[in-house]
């Protein structure tokens, strides 16, 4: 195990519990987050969760365990919301049943607050969504800390484009390429077209009435923990720090693998699917695109059919990672396909060990979503993206990486893009053959782009590395909670 910055000595651990909410992607990085607890020496961490989730991390947490670094869980039942047993989070329920799992999170306030009126643990690090806990924390003397998956850019931009959102509704068309320029940022105009909004900015659904629940929450808890490292967006963590949180933690990439310790990410998340690495193995340094969006989002037949052509077309290396249609089905592929692709092509069905893959040398490009952890990943890894945002704050996390930063390409840009899936275009095969093979050309483009993401690489490598600043962050967060700790025990002496 590497050597790790050790903070401030205390007499008893210190007992964090953390609550992930229903996306997998957010459990995953939750846990993350409890291994690099759990692997400082004065803490023990809890995760509250529910049966089915708790199967995704297990293979992380007997790994913890075996190296005496145990996660516990405390395990609740899922919320009864008219799904099937087994059906817990957004990767698994059908597209048309999402809103029930946002409804079981919001369910979960009772069951959240008997847990922590039982155990009373010494801080509770909870996901953005469950907003409740930071009524529950002061009450019980517990600092509530709100755990935020996505990046520090997409929460400043959608922070600032609430502001203006009345704006947005009452003058604009909610599917026009007409622009909103995103108010109060320090570097460069971003300026967004409103069909690449989220939904909820430009139409009222549940987030939208959450989303001041959810703010407030935030603004008034103990501070904020978030999976980024700072010199990925220095101008907007320093923002970040003087206006949107009263203490902010920047502790990414939690994911961060130094490769030494494979077994945690090749079974993160999944089953352990090594063929893919082995296959991999076979393949010339950088000549591969791997290509995957992510833990939820879905695709139409048609355009999952044309980006099999695509691929087909662009005639280079890739790893597609595919999770079926909207009926999660595989009819779709392209008669006798998989057979012409066979020699230089290979489609995971399912889950894949994302992390290991992009760790891979004979990995060139990433086509994503633009999901955060898919990017701050590929940062991590030194792997430059093709970006293909389908929903959410995608859009958003894509100007970071293609127009501030400078290390990525969209797949498309004629057309309709934006996050609502009946008004945008199919992307052509013609288009995404064309920007796979311009971008896996030696000496273009993507060579200069690939250069910069080694340099990105090398920046979260010594964030996460002792001494750097996400470790200090992490080490600074486990000190300001022993003193809070300290204090809290003091006032209950005194109040005795
Ligand atoms: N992931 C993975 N294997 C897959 C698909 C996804 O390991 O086959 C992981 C990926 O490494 C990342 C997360 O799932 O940590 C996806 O998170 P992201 O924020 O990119 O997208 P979301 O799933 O929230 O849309």
């Amino acid at each position: 195990m590497a050597s790790l910055d050790v903070p401030l000595q205390v007499q008893t651990k210190l007992r964090v519990f953390l609550i992930p909410s229903f996306m997998t992607s957010h459990i995953l990085a939750m846990t993350d987050l409890a291994r690099l607890l759990a692997i400082r020496p004065n803490v023990e961490p809890t995760i509250i969760i529910t049966p089915a989730n708790a199967t995704l991390i297990q293979p992380t947490l007997d790994l913890l365990a075996d190296m005496g670094r145990p996660v516990q869980l405390l395990i609740h039942p899922f919320p009864s919301v008219g799904l099937p047993p087994g059906i817990e989070n957004l990767a698994t329920a059908p597209s048309s049943d999402e809103w029930r799992i946002h409804k079981a999170q919001d369910m979960c306030q009772p069951v959240h607050e008997s847990i922590l009126r039982a155990h009373r643990p010494d801080a509770i690090i909870a996901d953005v969504a469950f907003w409740w806990v930071t009524d529950i924390a002061p009450e019980l003397s517990i600092p509530r800390i709100t755990f935020y998956p996505p990046g520090v850019f997409p929460q400043v931009v959608l922070t600032n484009l609430f502001k203006i959102r009345s704006d947005i509704i009452s003058q604009l068309d909610v599917t026009s390429a007409e622009r909103v320029n995103v108010p109060d940022l320090p570097g460069p105009e971003i300026n967004i077209p409103v069909s690449e909004l989220p939904t909820f900015l430009v139409e009222d659904n549940f987030l939208a009435d959450d989303w001041m629940k959810i703010t407030m929450a935030q603004l008034n808890g103990f501070g904020v923990v978030v999976n980024t490292f700072y010199d990925l967006e220095p101008e907007y963590c320093d923002l970040y720090r003087k206006d949107h949180a009263k203490r902010a933690y920047f502790v990414g990439p939690v994911a961060y693998s130094s490769g030494g310790d494979d077994q945690r990410i090749v079974k993160r998340g999944g089953n352990g699917h090594t063929a893919c690495l082995d296959w991999l193995d076979g393949k010339e340094k950088g000549s591969v695109v791997y290509v995957c969006f992510g833990s939820w989002c879905h695709f139409t037949k048609a355009q999952l059919c044309e980006l099999a052509f695509g691929l087909e077309e662009s005639g280079k290396n890739f790893l597609w990672v595919v999770r079926g249609g909207e009926d999660e089905e595989f009819g779709w592929i392209p008669e006798r396909w998989e057979e012409r692709v066979r020699s230089r092509g290979l489609i995971i069905r399912g889950w894949a060990p994302q992390v290991a893959i992009l760790q891979h040398k004979s990995v060139g490009a990433f086509m994503t979503h633009c999901g955060w952890n898919s990017l701050l990943e590929a940062a991590s890894c030194g792997v430059p993206v093709l970006t293909w945002p389908l929903v959410f704050d995608q859009f958003i996390n894509e100007r970071l990486f293609v127009d501030v930063k400078g290390w990525g390409a969209r797949v498309w840009e004629g057309g309709n893009r934006g996050t609502k899936l009946g008004e945008k275009n199919v992307v052509p095969r013609a288009a995404i053959a064309g920007a796979v093979s311009k971008f896996m050309e030696p000496g273009g483009n993507g060579d200069k782009m690939r250069n910069k993401a080694q340099e990105m690489a090398a920046m979260a490598k010594a964030a996460m590395q002792e001494g750097g600043s996400s470790s200090k962050d992490l080490n600074r967060l486990i000190d300001d909670l022993i003193a809070e700790k300290g204090k809290c025990n003091a006032s209950l002496e005194n109040g005795k």
